[in-house]
């Protein structure tokens, strides 16, 4: 989704995350994840296209959103910190640590938005990192 849907969004939610739980930090973190997530497609464009110029990377990120490009990652790569693998995991690490709970509903978050605003078509092939690996090999 476009960054400011999910600013606003997740905006809404941590206002409500504040009055359920009226804990301050939880709400910070939570909203902070919500958004931060998004890096690793910055990481990947860094991967794919060797340029570390985040308003390019934005720009193409936003034409594979709207379909206008589809030749770096567009549907293809998978993208880490999106993926189940990695949801798995900081979901285990909030068991353990609580601190990570506010941080994993963000990203939980965030994957749902994501969910019911990309093409599902195109989901399916980058929701698993390994999915990918037994598809493609480490490419
Ligand atoms: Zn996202």
């Amino acid at each position: 989704m476009w960054w400011k849907g999910h600013a606003i969004l997740t905006l809404i939610m941590s206002v409500f995350t504040f009055i359920i739980t009226g804990n301050i930090t939880f709400t910070i973190l939570f909203f902070l994840s919500a958004i931060v997530i998004d890096i690793d497609h910055y990481f990947l464009y860094i991967y794919l296209v060797k340029d570390f110029n985040i308003f390019k990377a934005y720009n193409l990120i936003n034409d594979i959103r709207l379909g206008r490009r589809y030749d770096v990652h567009g549907g293809k790569y998978p993208v880490v910190f999106h993926s189940i693998e990695f949801m798995i995991i900081i979901f285990l690490i909030s068991l353990v640590f609580p601190i990570a709970i506010p941080i994993t509903l963000g990203c939980y978050f965030h994957i749902l938005i994501d969910l019911m605003t990309i093409n599902p078509e195109r989901f399916k092939n980058i929701y698993s990192l390994t999915s990918y690996v037994y598809k493609n090999g480490f490419k």
